[in-house]
């Protein structure tokens, strides 16, 4: 007898923004592995009866490696269990989702897939920046800013991204914005370009920052700002107005 396991997203935080089939999944769950980013309202929310455990990698602070999160899938899995590996936002959005289903099917274990609402799009709409505007982009790229833009062989195409006059979305980018900022002017982005920083989106506790490219990584300091945070560098973050209240309220007004 072999369970299954059921990659699931689960938002970009609060329970409105859970799908209903994650909320059903959740809901009849034997086992949940979980980071925190799917955050305390969904967290506590989790099934009492289920086995938990806090997978809490949480801003590069392994409490288990990655290996030992796949083994523990597949053990409960192979013990016939309703297993749920609950995610923050999407899974397959810098989830390691697409890695944790290899190892799956390499088990022979059946993984269903729910996605959710990444916080690379929702946590820029809360604040009433929309990614793409007929006006001012056509495109977006959404980038993880892990990558040292510094070392010898980047993973990322910096002049390819420099030059490209659509949106560009950061995630897990506030640890390497100075080197990000510049990696982009030098290869020809404006310094002029509009930044926002928006640490803890769709938390009452949520925080924007904006600024020039050329000063934001100072700003970001001056601020304090820290993880997790969506950086938004492109023309629609001029449409951010700090006068209006969230586009995505926390409570439904
Ligand atoms: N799979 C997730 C992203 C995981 S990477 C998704 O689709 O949303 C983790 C990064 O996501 C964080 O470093 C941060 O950049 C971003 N992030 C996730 N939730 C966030 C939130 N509520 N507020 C701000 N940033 C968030």
């Amino acid at each position: 007898m072999s369970g299954k396991v059921y990659l699931v997203g689960s938002g970009p935080g609060g329970l409105g923004l859970l799908t209903r089939r994650a909320q059903d999944v959740i809901d009849r769950a034997e086992v949940v592995l979980y980071d925190q980013l799917p955050g305390e309202e969904i967290l506590a929310a989790l099934p009492e009866t289920a086995e938990k455990i806090d997978c809490g990698k949480f801003g590069g602070r392994h409490t288990l490696e990655q290996a030992e999160i796949e083994a523990l899938m597949v053990d409960r899995a192979q013990l016939g269990k309703r297993v749920v590996r609950l995610k923050g936002g999407d899974p397959f959005l810098f989830g390691r989702g697409g890695e944790e289903i290899e190892t799956l099917h390499r088990a022979g274990i059946e993984v269903v897939m729910v996605p959710g609402v990444t916080s690379a799009l929702a946590v820029p709409a809360s604040v009433g920046i929309p990614v793409t505007h007929r006006k001012y982009a056509s495109q977006v790229t959404i980038l993880t800013g892990h990558e040292d833009p510094t070392k010898p062989a980047p993973a990322l195409d910096w002049k390819l991204l420099a030059q490209s006059r659509g949106t560009i979305v950061i995630l897990m980018g506030v640890a390497n914005l100075p080197k990000i900022a510049d990696a982009l002017m030098r290869n020809g982005k404006p310094g002029s370009t509009p930044v926002a920083i928006i640490e803890r989106g769709l938390r009452t506790d949520r925080r924007v920052t904006t600024g020039p490219l050329s000063r934001i990584g100072v700003l970001a300091h001056e601020h304090g700002v820290k993880p997790p945070a969506v950086i938004v560098i492109g023309d629609v973050v001029n449409l951010y107005d700090p006068t209006r209240p969230d586009l995505i309220p926390v409570e439904l007004p």
